[in-house]
């Protein structure tokens, strides 16, 4: 039973904080395309326990969230998120189906599009409807020397996947207010064909950081991953957590739970530590309420260094070898 309305889907890829986010950002870019198509915005949310998503994609602009909630969708299986999407694409028959180009997008959407038999545009770079109410997907194409333009004109749905960081998420709204179709999950769904034999983090997740009395804190001025894996051997000696700015954690040098900011988390340390980071706003703001700051740079006039207690000009590695150095030593004695 297709809906009266044309909908416009954004798949909820919710598992860690990049995901999360280029789904906050498509749900934004959709509530602009769904005012120029007449439309509504929708998000499909797969998986157990996902009340947050929920109430975070409604508050984010979808007007309406398709949930299906399974224990057997707990961990996130390409099986049969993409057989689910396929019935529910069937079913609903959206106009546009958005799905964030993490590496999870990638394995996920393409498959849909094949199921469907409709045609797909990867790693778009901007969205549009045209006169015809058309979806206008715009992507890099010959080794990103040229920008094409691509319409799908007869098979719907449409779909694309989308770089993250293109566009912006709209701010959260409290008082937003959406509607929850719940379905079953299917017992007539083939059986996941992979099994899960284990996991692993590559990066060291920060448990209380939120709480921690002691912060280690790193940006972009540490230089590089081997680096910035200093800083946890000195977090550890101080018995404290690590934390990272934004660069650092998009450049994989620090796990997404490590991210100090406004998009994320606000610390209470009593003693701070901040190495090679500028002090721009968006991270300044989670950090207002610690004690006392030490902080490293080598511009004297980084605002970091204007709010540290103790500001040292000096190069943030040479430092943070200096004071593993030194801790260990006292430890010792
Ligand atoms: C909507 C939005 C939300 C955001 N949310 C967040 C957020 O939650 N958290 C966050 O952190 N950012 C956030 N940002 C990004 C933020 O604006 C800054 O870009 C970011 O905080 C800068 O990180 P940084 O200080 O590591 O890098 P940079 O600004 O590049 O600063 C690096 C610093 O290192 C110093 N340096 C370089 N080499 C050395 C060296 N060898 N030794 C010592 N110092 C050195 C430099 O002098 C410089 O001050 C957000 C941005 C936007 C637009």
């Amino acid at each position: 039973m297709p809906a009266q309305r044309p909908e416009i889907w954004v798949f909820g890829d919710y598992r860690n904080y990049f995901q999360n986010r280029v789904t906050l950002q498509l749900l934004s870019r959709a509530t602009d395309l769904a005012e120029k198509r007449g439309a509504l915005v929708c998000a499909t949310v797969f998986g157990w326990d996902t009340g947050e998503w929920v109430g975070e994609y409604i508050a984010h602009g979808a007007r309406k969230v398709y949930l299906v909630e399974d224990r057997r969708l707990g961990r996130y299986s390409c099986d049969l998120y993409v057989g689910l999407m396929e019935r529910l694409a069937r079913r609903y028959r959206p106009e546009i189906i958005l799905v964030g180009a993490t590496s999870f997008g990638r394995e996920f959407a393409p498959r849909v599009a094949k199921r469907l038999k409709t045609g797909l545009t990867a790693d778009c770079v901007g969205l549009d409807i045209d006169e015809n109410g058309l979806l206008v997907q715009t992507a890099p194409a010959f080794g990103g020397n040229l920008l094409t333009r691509i319409v799908t004109p007869q098979k719907r749905p449409q779909m694309a996947t989308v770089r993250p960081g293109v566009f912006r998420e709209i701010p959260h709204d409290h008082g937003a207010t959406g509607e929850i179709v719940r379905i079953d999950f299917p017992e007539d769904m083939p059986p996941d064909r992979v099994r899960l034999v284990s996991s692993e983090r590559t990066l060291p997740v920060p448990r209380h950081l939120g709480n921690a009395e002691i912060v280690v804190c790193g940006g972009r001025g540490m230089g590089s991953k081997g680096r910035f894996r200093n800083l946890y051997e000195l977090a550890r000696l101080l018995g404290g957590e690590v934390g990272a700015t934004r660069p650092a954690v998009y450049a994989r040098w620090a796990d997404e739970d490590a991210l100090v900011g406004q998009a994320d988390k606000h610390i209470r340390p009593k003693v701070l530590f901040s190495f090679g980071i500028s002090g721009a706003i968006q991270h300044t703001a989670g950090i207002v309420d610690a004690g006392f700051i030490i902080a490293v740079n080598k511009n004297p006039k980084a605002a970091m260094m204007k709010m540290a207690d103790v500001a040292i000009v000096a190069d943030a590695h040479q430092v943070c070898l200096a004071l593993i150095k030194e801790f260990k030593k006292r430890l010792r004695a």
